[in-house]
Order: structure tokens, then C-alpha cells, then sequence
């Protein structure tokens, strides 16, 4: 990595620290010629291909963006989108793939949004999976209801 104020060549890394999120990795240079100090991040690339084959780099905002149309006027705030982001990368990264379908994106945003508010859920679900009829619907309310009825705690014996 040459030096951003010298350009020589070379730079000694003299602190490394893993982000919060453990997705990427901050590096503090120095450099031997001059002594300038400068940061370097490093991320593993992760890029998204569309539905119109343009491949673009992976950004957590425009998941917040995808899924906050859908928690337009619901109970849900921008640190919440921006934790349904972060979940949403970690989905998409524990593929081990560096190139992602855009439709794979989708679908890991539907879970953690189905967990944050089921109305956002529906929206997001009947747009991303276009839903055609009052049945898609109807079946998709049908599997929210099945999971309320399901008991959350094991009863005690
Ligand atoms: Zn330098």
C-alpha cells in the first residue's frame, strides 16, 4: 500500500482492529520513509447481481432503503433497519459467495423483517414476491397466524 503522503511504496501496519459487526478490518499504517500515519479498511468484496445482469457492490443502505418503503407509517425505526441491514449481510456473507443474486438479497431481508413488524413483512413480501391475488395474501396471513398459534414457550411439566 504505498503512502498517500510520500508515495513510497511501502507501509508497516501498526495496529489492526476488527469492526463491531466483525465485517471488516481497520489497519493503522505508518509509513517508514516519512513517518505519515494513515487507516486502510478492509472488506471482503461482495458484489449484487441485478435482474438486468448489472453487477453492483453490496450496500447495507439500500437494504434499509428496500425495506424502509415497506415500515412506511409502522413502528419501526431507522436503528432497527439499520440492525435488519446488518443481519441481512451477515445472511448474505455466510454464503461464502462473493457474487449475490439480487433475488437472494430478498429473501434474506423477508425473515428479520417478518420478526420487526408483520404488516412491513406483508408489504415487502407481496411486492418482492408479487403477489397477484387476494389468495397470495390470504395464504401468507394464513402462515403469520399458524406461527402466532404455535406456542413461543415449551409448558412446564
Ligand atoms: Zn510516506
Amino acid at each position: 500500500m504505498h503512502c498517500p503522503f510520500c508515495r513510497h511504496a511501502d507501509s508497516r501496519v501498526i495496529d489492526s482492529r476488527t469492526s463491531d459487526d466483525g465485517l471488516s478490518i481497520r489497519r493503522r499504517r505508518q509509513c517508514p520513509e516519512c513517518g505519515g500515519r494513515f487507516s486502510t479498511i478492509e472488506t471482503a468484496s461482495l458484489n449484487v447481481i441485478k435482474r438486468s445482469g448489472v453487477i453492483e457492490p453490496f450496500s447495507r443502505e439500500k437494504v434499509m432503503s428496500g425495506a424502509r418503503k415497506a415500515c412506511q407509517g409502522r413502528p419501526v425505526t431507522e436503528a432497527d433497519l439499520a440492525i435488519l441491514a446488518q443481519s441481512v449481510e451477515e445472511t448474505v456473507r455466510q454464503t461464502g459467495s462473493s457474487q449475490i443474486d439480487a433475488n437472494d438479497i430478498g429473501l434474506a431481508i423477508l425473515g428479520p423483517l417478518r420478526e420487526l413488524d408483520e404488516v412491513a413483512y406483508l408489504r415487502f413480501a407481496s411486492v418482492y414476491q408479487a403477489f397477484d391475488s387476494l389468495e397470495d395474501f390470504e395464504s401468507a396471513i394464513g402462515e403469520l397466524r399458524a406461527d402466532h398459534d404455535r406456542p413461543r414457550r415449551r409448558p412446564v411439566e
